[in-house]
């Protein structure tokens, strides 16, 4: 089975070729997809008998359309923030979200169905890895979520009036666990020709696979790098985070230095904090002589580092609970008091289970809304 969203245009062409079509079909088909076409119908420069042919190879199984279909979505009450319960092939659910700022469409994608990281806090990890996510499967999520747009706002599917302007690798999965296929998903993304994202809006956010930084800032120095830190110290961040015994913050810091020096980019780091567990003032203050230690500059602040505080969204499983408003803004001022900056994220979606993995969880629960 050929997903057009995983292929590239040399394959398509082949399988135009295969059916005794021109090559060039290959370039419209494609195009149509990055505009968020959703079937061969819709595809209205093929002829009427190329698309009941399409639409033949899509029933036998050879080609899909991305792969994915949109189970559930839900809405914040501000509308500000959606989410979508996505179905593959196989039966998995993922999720990906929409944030709409004032400077645009975000969407925050999967990298995998599951996650075998085991962080204590978080929703996606419950169930294990079920697998990867193909490039085609990361990407039909961006395309999927710009049709919605365009059909809301009632846009033709070539309107430009809306695109996605951002997209955050923060969606279930363990993006560097995935790294060939996000990768390729990057790069089809932002290619000029289709969705254009620039590379720059563009972030991947991870647990902290080590040798993988390396790997990051050779092969997409331009894509932001966001760490989940979370603890600012083994002790914590051990009892929160299970990659920290295989590498620990003494190996995942210099990591997170040389990628900054490699790339002279800005590095964040996502601290959610959960009430007695990792907010207290003395963390606070082990959080700034951590990052001093490795992102110092000479004024003594910590230069290329930026730390994004969000209380922990709770998970039912878990056990833990977010810190309170009060909390959050204290720790927050400490760091930036100190010359380390940082910023409470905004919370958009709580009410609509928008922590990672929460959705899928709360599939069988009889209080979400569909609409
Ligand atoms: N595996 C990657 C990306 C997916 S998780 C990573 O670990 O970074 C995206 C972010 O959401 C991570 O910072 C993760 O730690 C955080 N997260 C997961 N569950 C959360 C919760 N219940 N509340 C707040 N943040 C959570």
């Amino acid at each position: 089975m050929l997903n057009l969203l995983d292929a590239d245009k040399k394959e398509i062409e082949c399988f135009f070729e295969a059916i005794g079509e021109k090559k060039f079909r290959a370039a419209q088909v494609q195009s149509w997809l990055y505009r968020g076409a959703m079937n061969f119908e819709e595809m209205t420069d093929l002829s009427k008998t190329l698309r009941r042919r399409l639409d033949e190879e899509v029933r036998k199984g050879t080609i899909s359309l991305g792969g994915i279909t949109r189970l559930a979505a839900l809405s914040s009450s501000d509308k500000s923030t959606e989410k979508f319960l996505f179905g593959l092939s196989d039966g998995n659910a993922i999720e990906t979200v929409l944030m709409r700022y004032k400077y645009g469409n975000s969407v925050c994608v999967s990298s995998q169905a599951g996650c075998r990281m085991g962080c204590v806090f978080c929703a996606s990890t419950i169930g294990g890895l079920k697998r990867n996510l193909t490039p085609g499967e990361i990407t039909a999520q961006v395309t999927a979520v710009l049709r919605h747009i365009k059909d809301e706002k009632g846009y033709s599917l070539s309107s430009k009036e809306e695109r996605i302007g951002h997209i955050v690798i923060m969606g279930t999965g363990e993006p560097l666990d995935n790294f060939d296929n996000v990768k390729r998903f990057i790069e089809i993304v932002s290619d000029p020709h289709g969705l254009a994202v620039g590379l720059r809006n563009i972030t991947v956010s991870t647990c902290g696979i080590v040798p993988m930084i390396g790997r990051f800032a050779e092969e997409l120095p331009q894509v932001n790098l966001a760490i989940s830190l979370h603890a600012p110290n083994n002790a914590v961040r051990s009892t929160l985070m299970p990659i920290n015994r295989k590498y620990p913050i003494e190996v995942l810091m210099p990591a997170c230095e040389d990628y900054v020096k490699k790339t002279g980019r800005r590095i964040t780091f996502e601290y959610a904090l959960a009430a007695d567990r990792n907010d207290t003032e003395q963390q606070a203050e082990g959080l700034i002589r951590l990052l001093k230690r490795y992102f110092r500059e000479k004024n003594g602040t910590a230069g290329l580092c930026h730390v994004n505080l969000i209380p922990l969204n709770k998970v039912e499983e878990t056990g833990l609970e977010g810190s309170d408003r009060r909390k959050a803004e204290t720790f927050c001022s400490l760091l930036t008091a100190a010359g380390v900056p940082a910023t409470i994220r905004r919370e958009m979606g709580a009410d609509i289970h928008a922590a990672c993995g929460q959705l899928r969880l709360s599939e069988n629960n009889p209080d979400k809304t569909n609409i």
